[in-house]
């Protein structure tokens, strides 16, 4: 007990050596100035919450530590129609779906959840990162409607990536489709030396969106709307570099929709509870409109239910889209009390988790690309 005592201690003194405060949000709307020890005590227990101290500069020197202000930070979220059910593409769609291959979602994660860490602070663990844009630029290169940017971040060497297949629609209007996950990974102990394999967390996200990219590039599609892949950093950081993304999009781009694919593999705890495997629909934080097209998505294409479930303040990448006025929805493994216990330790492997459950999330990413990207905004 005390040797993980001194271990929790010196994770939380060692980012005292950079800067000592951070601004957060623990609520819609408010901020709090905290130091970086207590930022990595709420880490440490769990508490979900954005990190905003890059976009609040001026903000954070004359506050208290310990003070919370209200801000106005959520912007209302625009209403648009998604398709119903009876206008889907199912011949297409299950067209696609027959070329899942769980063996390949499988080798894919295993190279992802085999490097030690995906810690967004530290350069060490870049390679992961080089690994990811690697398998992007191999779809990119050659195909002209297909473009990757690097998103780079000021504070921290993680980039984040996004994988562009640009809409026939050709306008500046295009609407934007959006599919996200996050590409690092923390161990809550000593996150610059202790291994987090994040298979589940995110690793299993990124896979389901490689998987998605996959088929789509093998079938030639493109679609009159925009299609974002998106790979965020630092997720674990707070939400950071979704947070740069969608703050940058403000007022500039259409986006219609986001996804947001985090921790897609874990069905044992459902099962072993005596539930049906099920995905879990975050009603919290979300669009209403967009969650009930993606359970239609989900009846029509997927072979398991889908039950309801809140995920809090501000759970996952989703709500940095959320926070900025764009309708956005987060499909997760299951309801969160079946959700990975071994999440940010170095038990978050692959052996634990179901390929044939992250080959659901497939479908569902397919059916959401192929009918938001054919729909008329
Ligand atoms: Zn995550």
């Amino acid at each position: 007990m005390i040797f993980v005592l001194l271990f929790i201690g010196l994770a939380a003194a060692l980012p005292l050596f950079g800067q000592q405060y951070r601004l957060i949000s623990l609520r819609p709307n408010e901020l709090t100035k905290v130091t970086e020890a207590e930022w990595w005590r709420l880490k440490q227990q769990n508490t979900q919450f954005l990190d905003l101290t890059g976009r609040y500069p001026t903000l954070l020197e004359p506050m208290r530590e310990g003070q919370s202000v209200s801000v106005t930070l959520e912007k209302p979220v625009i209403v648009y129609n998604y398709p119903n059910g009876s206008e889907f593409h199912e011949k297409e769609v299950n067209s696609l779906l027959t070329d899942i291959d769980p063996s390949k979602i499988q080798g894919t994660l295993e190279e992802l959840s085999s490097f030690k860490s995906r810690y967004y602070k530290s350069e060490k663990y870049l390679d992961s990162s080089i690994w990811v844009y690697s398998k992007l630029l191999g779809y990119a290169l050659g195909r002209e409607n297909y473009n990757l940017t690097v998103v780079n971040h000021e504070k921290f060497p993680q980039s984040s990536y996004i994988l562009r297949i640009k809409g026939t629609n050709n306008s500046v209007e295009t609407p934007t489709i959006v599919l996200g996950a996050h590409i690092d990974s923390m161990n809550l102990v000593l996150p610059s030396f202790l291994p987090a394999p994040g298979a589940d967390d995110d690793g299993s996200g990124v896979v389901t969106l490689l998987e998605t990219l996959r088929i789509v590039t093998e079938h030639g599609l493109s679609f009159p709307n925009d299609i974002e892949f998106h790979f965020y950093a630092a997720e674990e950081g707070g939400m950071l570099g979704s947070l740069d993304i969608f703050n940058a999009y403000f007022l500039q781009k259409k986006v219609v929709a986001m996804l947001q694919q985090d921790m897609t593999g874990y069905a044992a705890k459902s099962l072993r509870k005596g539930q049906p495997e099920h995905f879990g629909l975050i009603t919290d934080y979300t669009s209403p409109y967009l969650n009930e097209f993606l359970r239609q998505v989900i009846e029509t294409y997927c072979r398991i239910p889908v039950f309801e479930t809140a995920c809090g303040y501000p759970c996952s990448d989703h709500y940095s889209a959320h926070m900025n006025g764009f309708p956005a929805g987060m499909v997760a493994e299951a309801q969160r009390e079946y959700w990975n216990p071994y999440v940010h330790t170095t038990g978050d492997t692959i052996d634990k988790l179901s390929m044939l459950h992250i080959a659901e999330h497939v479908k569902l990413c397919l059916g959401y690309v192929y009918e938001l990207g054919e729909y008329s905004f």
